[in-house]
């Protein structure tokens, strides 16, 4: 047997294509409205910034390898069993942790056609074979996923409400989708935006935790708390699934500020108010304006729009990027996730949601 002349990746690697985050600036434009990663734009809790002022002052300390109070914190808000809660850098790292733990070679992981991209990187990761089933309208399809079960399944990731479409499945068709899979099989449900879900019915999808062996939830605080850059994840699972992810995942996974940030963030229910309200103004406002200038949004329930282009007079999401990037606006380009004619934008503050319907105005006149 020939040995190669170097380290050679596992099989699978080399067919991750690395995920390229949103850009932040735009280059010669001096101010620039990130509107790429659905970050929010209030920011966190100010409680929760006079939290970190008081943590930093310990930095020389390993944090709390549990991250105890901030599962307390999260417990304690969402009515939740604190031991069925683990905590993550960035709730990214919860879908890999779940991917390495539950899937290796020979294996198959399911998620849905216009998926989060994270589900497939991290499928392959694990050495495992990444299976896509086809939506229907743009929003996850319970049949083609059930469809597309084998006997080599382990893991469905159902994004809901989905990113980059900002759909969302009603949680029924949630249920539906639980009770038609094999009891080994891991649904995962990931929620990362399930605070802009106004009517709650995602509370529902942790009494489908609750009531079910092989359900998890992963939920983060880079969306509606406005931390993303500390990076703050967690999921509510079945005692064994917690168990499982505990083996694997790093000892001090989530640092001291991020313990400290978090578990004061998600106590300001007033903060949280505020953002859902504001999303949902500027959402309406953003699809109707977006609208009228011929072009289609799909339906979200999220802090995001997907906005496609018509094709036709050169109007497309590459002519439209490169027209909004020059006056300071960056959106997301979204061909990896199947939309190569399509932008996603996040919900921004008054001014720069003003601009963009401006600027997109022009655009299309032009
Ligand atoms: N899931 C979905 C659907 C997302 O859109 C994101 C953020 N892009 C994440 C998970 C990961 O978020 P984070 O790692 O910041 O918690």
């Amino acid at each position: 047997m020939t040995l190669p002349e170097r380290p050679e990746p596992k099989p699978g690697i080399m067919e991750i294509a690395a995920y390229v985050p949103g850009r932040e600036s735009a280059p010669g434009v001096a101010k620039v409205w990130k509107l790429s990663s659905n970050e929010t734009p209030l920011g966190p809790s100010p409680a929760a910034l006079e939290a970190i002022e008081a943590a930093r002052r310990h930095l020389e300390l390993y944090p709390d390898g549990s991250a105890t109070s901030l599962r307390e914190a999260i417990a304690e808000v969402h009515g939740l069993n604190p031991a069925n809660i683990l905590c993550s850098n960035g709730s990214d790292e919860l879908l890999g942790l779940l991917a390495q733990t539950y899937l290796g070679p020979g294996d198959e992981g399911i998620y849905s056609e216009h998926g989060f991209l994270v589900y497939r990187i991290q499928i392959l990761a694990a050495g495992a074979t990444p299976v896509v089933a086809k939506e229907k309208d743009e929003r996850a399809d319970v049949d083609a996923i059930l469809a597309a079960v084998t006997g080599r399944t382990k893991i469905v990731f159902l994004a809901n409400p989905n990113n980059p479409t900002g759909t969302y499945l009603p949680v029924d068709e949630v249920r539906r989708l639980q009770a038609g899979l094999p009891r080994h099989v891991l649904l995962v449900l990931d929620a990362a935006y399930a605070e802009y879900v106004r009517r709650n019915d995602y509370e529902a999808g942790i009494e489908l935790v609750s009531s079910s062996n092989n359900v998890v939830m992963t939920r983060t605080f880079s969306k509606i708390y406005g931390l993303a850059g500390l990076r703050i994840g967690w999921m509510y699972a079945p005692a064994h699934v917690i168990d499982a992810v505990n083996r694997v995942r790093g000892p001090f996974n989530v640092n001291a500020l991020a313990i400290a940030a978090g578990a004061t963030a998600i106590r300001d229910r007033a903060h949280v108010e505020r953002a859902v309200a504001h999303n949902e103004t500027w959402r309406e406002w953003l699809t109707r304006e977006l609208g009228k200038l011929g072009l289609r949004v799909t339906p979200s329930i999220g802090n995001f729009l997907l906005i496609h282009f018509p094709p036709e007079g050169g109007k497309t999401a590459e002519a439209a990027d490169s027209f909004l990037t020059a006056r300071g606006y960056i959106l997301r380009r979204v061909s990896s996730y199947g939309f190569p004619n399509a932008l996603r934008m996040t919900v921004g503050l008054e001014e720069a949601n003003r601009g963009v319907v401006a600027a997109l105005s022009e655009f299309m006149g032009a």
